[in-house]
């Protein structure tokens, strides 16, 4: 039987053309989308090399005849849409006809599949610049398709990708994503051996976000539901305290599509008022259910955003629920202006204006005695010329960054080490899991007794001492958020070395708040002196302000 047809040349031109497959997760997104359209329920992921080497994505689903196998992979050949007016409503993930054949294109491709009710199986084998060639092929009913060597035939692509670490990184996130949309769905995913997500057929939305997102997550999320007359909202949100860094754990799914939108995403977290901490993002994994003709998934060529017809009402629905689920869990809610936003947004200017002002500053010894505390965050003294402000929190960064970066050179760890009473172990989401073992080593040689010790999970035996009595899951976990963001701090160590040492440095640092003792005001000054780099924290935040005398009589207007 033929079910898959040829799209007729207007309805071709009507979907945006675009890149389809950029890099490995682009690719292994839509094998697995087209395997979930098929109605599979367990689908199986076996990578090499980060995805570059091979792909083999292989489904339960209702599988392709011979005829349809014949042309699956030519462009625009679809079996999901016949009609133009198909596109306002869609519900497949697929509809453009066009992944086989940009994957075919760029690729070695070998396709296997056997229908329900069919005796056998056949394979078609893509070569690039060869006819297709067909033959029967014992498998189980489903599909199989195999990709080896992914952008081997355009230098060019090959070129963007990124080596196989952080594109295993890419494709753990979208795996990550579409199994939280379809907890029904069993998954796994090998790399090069590895084990690196299995979870089983028929779970719920709550045990599938435990099993991916890790202990933390899972045991912190409150189920969230709200309707209006635009649609209805269904999943979890974190409690206020599992509010991080970053919005790596924010799923977003609109019939079903995974999408990224920064309003939605910006009013979830709003609507927690000051229940979270500025800068910070809520957590969540949220499914909205709206009418498809509502809906426009055809504006972004890898379907990663889509347009709503009732932008505004969408919002309000997101915010009420999110406050009707605070209420519920008896979380008190304040409600903050919209200046909010505003207060979050940090501005980089004066930073960047002053990272260039090298003028030495010239503090007596006398004037050492008389420096004084500002509101416990500044640092205020008289020098030969004028006055100095001292952050205290970015000076000490800075401080500790050179020493840390000194004994790290002569490779030693930072100073003594904390044995932990009971070694921790720490269950994090995949994604987090593979940020982490990347720096696995550094941490090791700056004192951290930390290793993996089972799917997903690390054990923790020892820190630092000056890591001593913390909050070590918070700790790790702000960790992985800097590393992930790419916070970066221009010395010339390598990146992940140098952002472990710029992490250590800031949390070891005195904060802002912090009363220190004129003894102490004294050595973060004389310190900082003599530090080589010293005008910037190591995040690039100026770490002191001159004002000359010539500047304050300007000012008062004596000149
Ligand atoms: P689209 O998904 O947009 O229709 P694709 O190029 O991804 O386009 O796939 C072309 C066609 O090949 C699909 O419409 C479907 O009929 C068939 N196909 C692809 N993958 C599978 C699969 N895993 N199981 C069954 N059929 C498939
Ligand atoms: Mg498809």
């Amino acid at each position: 039987m033929k079910t898959i047809n040829h799209l007729p040349h207007h309805i071709v031109s009507k979907i945006a053309a675009g890149e389809v497959v950029d890099r490995p997760a682009s690719a292994i997104k839509e094998l697995v989308e087209n395997s979930l359209d098929a109605g599979a329920t367990y689908i199986q992921i076996i990578l090499e090399q980060g995805g570059l080497k091979k792909i083999v994505v292989k489904d339960d689903g209702k599988g392709m005849s011979k005829e349809d196998l014949e042309i699956c992979f030519l462009p625009h050949t679809t079996s999901k849409i016949t009609t133009e007016k198909d596109l306002d409503t869609i519900q497949s993930f697929g509809f453009r006809g066009e992944a086989l054949s940009s994957i075919a294109a760029v690729s070695h491709m070998t396709i296997k599949s056997r229908k329900t009710d069919a005796e056998h199986g056949y394979m078609v084998e893509l070569i690039p610049f060869q006819e297709p060639t067909l033959s029967s092929a014992g498998i189980p009913v489903g599909t199989e398709i195999e990709i080896k060597d992914l952008f081997s035939t355009i230098p060019a692509r090959k070129k963007f990708v990124k080596d196989s670490r952080t594109e295993l990184r890419h494709i753990v996130d979208a795996i990550t994503t579409i199994a939280l949309s379809f907890p029904r769905v069993g998954f796994i995913l090998e790399h090069d051996g590895n084990v690196i997500v299995n979870v089983p057929k028929e779970q719920n939305l709550q045990e599938r976000i435990h099993a991916l997102l890790g202990d933390d997550i899972g045991m912190q999320m409150m189920p969230i539901t709200h309707e209006s007359q635009y649609g209805r909202l269904n999943g979890f949100i974190g409690k206020p305290q599992l509010a991080g860094s970053s919005r790596a754990h924010q799923y977003l799914f609109v019939n079903n599509r995974s999408i990224t939108h920064l309003p939605i995403s910006r009013t979830v977290t709003e609507s927690f008022g000051s229940l979270i901490e500025p800068r910070t993002h809520a957590v969540f994994v949220v499914s909205l259910e709206l009418p498809y003709e509502s809906v426009d998934v055809n504006v972004h060529p890898r379907k990663e955003e889509v347009a709503f017809a009732y932008p505004k009402n969408i919002l309000e629905l997101c915010e009420e629920a999110v406050v009707t689920t605070l209420k519920n869990n008896n979380i008190t809610y304040k409600k903050i202006s919209s200046d909010f936003m505003k207060e979050r947004g940090m501005d980089g200017s004066t930073a960047d204006m002053l990272k260039d002002m090298v003028t030495p500053w010239n503090l007596k010894p006398e004037n050492m005695q008389e420096i004084s505390q500002l509101h416990n965050l500044y640092l205020v003294a008289p020098t030969a010329d004028g006055i100095l402000l001292v952050d205290q929190h970015a000076a000490h960064e800075r401080i500790l960054f050179e020493q840390f970066k000194e004994a790290f050179r002569n490779s030693h760890a930072t100073g003594a080490v904390f044995e932990l009473p009971e070694s921790l172990l720490i269950n994090l989401p995949a994604s987090d899991s593979i940020i982490l073992d990347e720096h696995a080593e550094t941490l090791q040689k700056l004192g951290f007794d930390i290793s993996l010790f089972g799917v997903n999970t690390f054990k923790l035996c020892a820190v630092p001492d000056v890591f001593k009595d913390r909050n070590y899951k918070e700790l790790i976990s702000e960790f992985i958020n800097d590393m992930r963001e790419g916070r970066n701090s221009g010395s010339k160590l390598d990146r992940t070395t140098e952002r472990t040492l710029a992490f250590m440095a800031c949390r070891t640092a005195v904060k802002a708040g912090d009363p220190l003792a004129p003894d102490e005001r004294k050595r973060l000054l004389e310190k900082l002196l003599a530090c080589p780099a010293g005008y910037t924290c190591p995040h690039g935040r100026p770490t002191h302000i001159e004002v000359s005398m010539n500047e304050l009589d300007k000012m008062f207007k004596r000149k």
